[in-house]
């Protein structure tokens, strides 16, 4: 069984610990270096990305994360947890740094005051079946995207999911549903990268 982290450093931690656990997956919360070593994926949860930018400095953990994800560790980000993604933040807050692992330009607040948080219906290549239930708060989007890139969901004319090798990002919230299919995704990508012998 494949063990993943979630960055506890702020935002909806628990909520992807339970997702990721009826995903199959062990799930623990993970916050200090020595920790992030030892896990075979990560969640980066919904909240607040200049807050969890700031503490993942003052946690030491900025630089080894990039390192992990450089390394090629399965990573998933749920809004927040997408712009730290990103390689750019259009307008960033001074100071505000990404982890990175996704060749993508992404637009913080994107779908704007009228619309704040909202539910939708989201056809996400690589999930079976029904689409997703997205809930979107203050949700960023995707304005741009490298050919490496592979685009899994759209909506309104915006790029919300997206995948580079092993990183995934959504611009909503799955773990605010019940449906635990985007974790599952994720859960199979984190199997697929373990060596054989760990199965
Ligand atoms: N607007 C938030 C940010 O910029 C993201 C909101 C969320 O994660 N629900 O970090």
């Amino acid at each position: 069984t494949p063990v993943i982290g979630v960055l506890a450093l702020q935002g909806d931690v628990r909520e992807h610990l339970i997702a990721l656990a009826a995903a199959d997956a062990v799930a623990r919360p993970v916050r200090r270096p020595e920790e992030i070593v030892e896990v075979d994926g990560l969640v980066i949860p919904g909240g607040e990305s200049t807050t969890i930018s700031k503490l993942a400095v003052l946690f030491g953990v900025m630089e080894p994360l990039r390192a992990r994800v450089r390394d090629g560790m399965p990573v998933y980000g749920t809004c927040a947890g997408m712009i730290m993604l990103a390689d750019k933040i259009l307008d960033p807050r001074s100071g505000q740094e990404t982890f990175g692992g996704i060749d993508m330009i992404v637009r913080r607040n994107a779908f704007g005051r009228q619309n704040e948080s909202f539910e939708a219906a989201v056809d996400v290549r690589g999930v079976e079946g029904d689409p997703v239930e997205g809930v979107f708060i203050r949700a960023p989007w995707v304005e741009s995207v490298g050919a490496e890139v592979e685009v899994l969901a759209e909506h309104g004319g915006h790029i919300v999911a997206v995948r580079q090798g092993n990183a995934l990002a959504t611009s909503f919230h799955p773990e605010l549903t019940g449906d635990h299919r985007v974790h599952g995704l994720f859960v199979d990508m984190v199997r697929a990268n373990r060596t054989p012998e760990s199965l």
